[in-house]
């Protein structure tokens, strides 16, 4: 098949999965968590973003490795700072919901230049509780999978 062929194809079969069956769960932490303590749970985590939530679990920012480099350069008691001082905070945050498709989120993480998307779901007016994330990571383990399906 033709090469345009094959690319339409590909675009199609990233809009048939769906986020809500690929997302992995969000790592979250307390807005008044500091950045010693979230610096600790990224390395305890394993991961690279984290979401940052008022008690009932909704969103209020994102703080990346960078965005806590950037702090602790410039501070020298990481215990007295809380997080939310190095945040990106709503309403300045890229989101996906459960029933979009996983092109979708690898579209908007490219438009929004980021690593991760938190998953939300909306429970009121500018309110979305996060119930999960996904990542570039989570865009590359689907295209390893669809390679791995091919011959069957
Ligand atoms: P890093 O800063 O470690 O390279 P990112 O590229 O993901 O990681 O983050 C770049 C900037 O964008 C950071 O300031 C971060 O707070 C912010 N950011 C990360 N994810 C999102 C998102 N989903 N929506 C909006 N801003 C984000």
């Amino acid at each position: 098949i033709g090469d345009h062929r094959a690319k339409d194809m590909l675009a199609d079969l990233f809009r048939k999965y769906l986020v809500k069956d690929y997302k992995s769960l969000p790592v979250v932490v307390q807005e008044q968590t500091t950045v010693y303590d979230a610096v600790v749970t990224m390395f305890l985590e394993d991961v690279g973003t984290l979401f940052v939530v008022r008690e009932e679990g909704i969103l209020v920012g994102v703080v990346s490795r960078k965005d806590l480099l950037k702090v602790a350069i410039g501070q020298s008691n990481l215990h007295e700072f809380p997080v939310y001082v190095a945040m990106t905070r709503m309403p300045n945050i890229t989101t996906i919901e459960l029933e979009a498709t996983m092109y979708d989120a690898a579209r908007k993480l490219i438009e929004a230049e980021v690593d991760s998307l938190p998953v939300v779901k909306m429970v009121a007016d500018q309110q979305f509780e996060v119930v999960g994330r996904i990542t570039k990571t989570t865009i590359t383990r689907l295209v390893v999978e669809l390679d791995s399906l091919r011959n069957i």
